[in-house]
């Protein structure tokens, strides 16, 4: 059996950073699949600067030439009150908010001015934080919401030169891992993708022979079924998607030291445990949650001794 193709109709889809990339790839497809689209794009260059109509207009007439529905919008994601406005005033609702919009301001931390990391924290951070504050009412009230931030391999693992990209990507699993799990009895679930695709901001960093393998189509199945209703359980969780490939991923903590919480847990006790610790081939659990505490000091209190 084909497998259902999945439809939005009725759902209002606002995606911020809609005039490109990825932002564009999301937009024209829910647009294609029923929903009304809000089409935000600040219009400014992939560092951050100027802003314009164009790029949002032309997402928003490509949608309305295949048949779809869309209006653009363009303010900065600073202003997601407005964003979130402009699904309520022309669509009266708004069920899907994609998170979506970028900046990269790549430089060395030696000679990052301050500038460079606010306003990465403010594009990334806040303006994923403005347009999901604005939506979540609605959500809360409608008693449904989906909802996509979007994070980075950069900012979970780290990368030369983007101190200031991977510290706000990574803010964005924290700050959707806590949204889940105040959304969840409201049926507003929230998930993070770290994409990887050819854009405006991947395309002096990789060969145009990879770009083209990983065309941000290939990110849009993964968004699609965590933002449809049929999707009734996955939240909080974070995946890794590009190119063809969707995996999910998760923490992992070693097995760990336990000592004896007293005046014999020194430095040097700890050192002896240092393997425990540090250690990830033995044995070890994926960590879905805090380590329990409260557990484990009823079990440091029957420890002997530190040595
Ligand atoms: P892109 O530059 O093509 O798209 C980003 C869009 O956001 C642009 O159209 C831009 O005008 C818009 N934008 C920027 N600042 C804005 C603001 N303040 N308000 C509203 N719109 C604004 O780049 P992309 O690669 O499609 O990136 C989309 C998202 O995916 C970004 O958050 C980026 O950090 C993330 N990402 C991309 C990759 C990748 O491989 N392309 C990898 C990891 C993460």
């Amino acid at each position: 059996m084909a497998p259902e193709k999945l439809r939005y109709d009725g759902q209002t889809v606002v995606v911020t950073g809609a005039g490109g990339g990825l932002g564009k790839a999301y937009a024209v497809f829910f647009g294609s699949r029923g929903a009304n689209v809000v089409v935000n794009d600040l219009g400014g260059s992939a560092k951050g600067e100027g802003s314009g109509k164009n790029m949002a207009d032309e997402v928003v007439k490509q949608i309305r030439d295949a048949g779809g529905k869309a209006v653009a919008n363009y303010d900065d994601v600073m202003n997601g009150e407005a964003i979130i406005k402009t699904a309520i005033d022309n669509f009266g609702r708004i069920d899907v908010l994609i998170n979506n919009a970028g900046i990269l301001r790549d430089i060395s931390f030696k000679n990052m001015k301050d500038q460079d990391w606010d306003l990465i924290m403010k594009v990334h951070v806040q303006g994923a934080y403005r347009c999901a504050r604005a939506a979540w009412p609605h959500f809360r009230k409608q008693k449904y919401g989906r909802l996509i931030s979007t994070a980075s391999a950069a900012g979970l693992y780290g990368s030369f030169g983007q101190t200031n990209y991977s510290a706000a990507k990574l803010a964005l699993v924290g700050f959707t891992e806590s949204l889940a799990k105040e959304g969840v009895k409201y049926n507003i679930l929230c998930n993070t993708i770290a994409p990887i695709a050819g854009s405006r901001l991947t395309a002096t960093v990789m060969p145009q022979e990879v770009l083209e393998l990983l065309r941000p189509e290939f990110v849009v199945p993964l968004v699609a079924v965590l933002c449809h209703s049929s999707n009734e359980d996955e939240t909080g969780s974070i995946f890794e998607v590009g190119g063809g490939y969707v995996a999910k991923i998760r923490w992992e903590r070693t097995q760990g030291a336990l000592l004896r919480a007293d005046e014999s847990f020194t430095p040097g006790a700890l050192l002896q445990k240092w393997k425990d610790v540090a250690d990830f081939s033995r044995e070890n659990q994926h960590a879905s949650g805090p380590a329990d505490f409260a557990g484990l000091l009823e079990d440091a209190q029957k420890l002997p001794n530190n040595p």
